[in-house]
């Protein structure tokens, strides 16, 4: 993925920020519901009824006294709690549960390889599937932050492709894309390569290098046994240019930049794969709203990725 394009996108998502994060007012205004003095309806009529003395009833009610506020232990953020899970299984190298940002439950284990020549490499098995992750970095980064990205981003992949990513380096190379641009990521054969020190390891790119992978499977999913002869065709799914074509646009300018270069839709896929990723995430409205603008496209994604 192209640094440029996701720069603008950045740009134009802190654009959007402050209409969504505005607080509603109404919200703010409206006043506490003071809680009721015995909240269990049944309870109450039941101690009624028998006539318990008043002792009785305190110890029945006796729930502790809550504590000053500042000493109770805040929740952590569902992200904090990803977190402190792969904390944990980096540490013990024992199965954690993780909740990803879907709210499913996952299992994650992660342990170092032994042999010194692999560096610092992790296997991460993710209930039935694994990859790896190899650390070609340099100076202080956030590790465990970066386990904690690929995790949930991958758990967040539609089954059937999860099995295409096999090895995943973050390296402190830079790389440029077909277009010129320094690039963010890169993907193929089972391989997902992020550069600069992992700095641009985020939900949006990770789903479209993942974009990269699951179209080359989809690609070869219809192939017949003389159709790679003359060299792969685009990892795209069978009909996405003509799909792409029908639309009458482009899914950004990366997409259409590269497109100017090769003629081909390889980052076009990839970009409405992960535009796809994010609207399934957001709700059915957003769906909807990529429908709208991706008709063609549309009816291939649907049914790569469940929503
Ligand atoms: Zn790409």
């Amino acid at each position: 993925m192209a640094l440029d394009g996701l720069k603008s996108r950045l740009q134009q998502a802190r654009r959007i920020l402050p209409q969504v994060e505005r607080p509603n007012p109404l919200s703010v205004a409206k006043p506490v519901q003071p809680p009721p003095a015995t909240r269990n309806v049944a309870l109450r009529a039941h101690l009624g009824q028998d006539g318990f003395d008043a002792g009785n009833a305190a110890v029945v009610h006796g729930a502790p006294a809550p504590g000053p506020i500042g000493k109770t232990p805040p929740e952590p953020t569902p992200e904090e709690a990803r977190r402190a899970a792969i904390d944990r299984a980096v540490e013990t190298g024992e199965p954690q549960e993780f909740v990803n940002s879907d709210g499913e439950t996952v299992t994650v284990q992660i342990e170092q390889t032994r042999w010194p020549f692999d560096g610092d490499t992790r296997v991460v098995r993710v209930d039935d599937e694994e990859f790896t992750v190899k650390f070609d970095t340099e100076g202080e980064v956030d590790k465990n932050a970066m386990l904690t990205q690929l995790v949930d981003s991958y758990s967040e992949t539609p089954e059937e492709y999860r099995g295409e990513l096999d090895e995943v380096v973050i390296t402190s190379d830079t790389y440029e894309t077909d277009t010129g641009q320094p690039a963010a990521a890169s993907a193929g054969g089972n391989k997902m390569t992020f550069y600069n020190n992992g700095d641009f390891l985020t939900e949006e790119v990770f789903h479209h290098e993942m974009g990269h992978l699951a179209g080359r499977k989809a690609e070869n999913s219809n192939d017949g046994f003389f159709d790679d002869w003359f060299g792969e065709p685009s990892p795209v799914p069978p009909g996405w240019d003509d799909a792409a074509r029908s639309d009458g646009n482009f899914v950004g300018e990366y997409a259409e930049a590269d497109h100017d270069v090769d003629g081909d839709y390889t980052e076009d896929f990839a970009e409405a794969y992960a535009h796809y990723m994010q609207a399934v995430d957001e709700g059915p409205e957003a769906v909807e709203a990529f429908q709208e603008q991706y008709p063609a496209r549309y009816e291939i994604l649907k049914d790569m990725v469940p929503a």
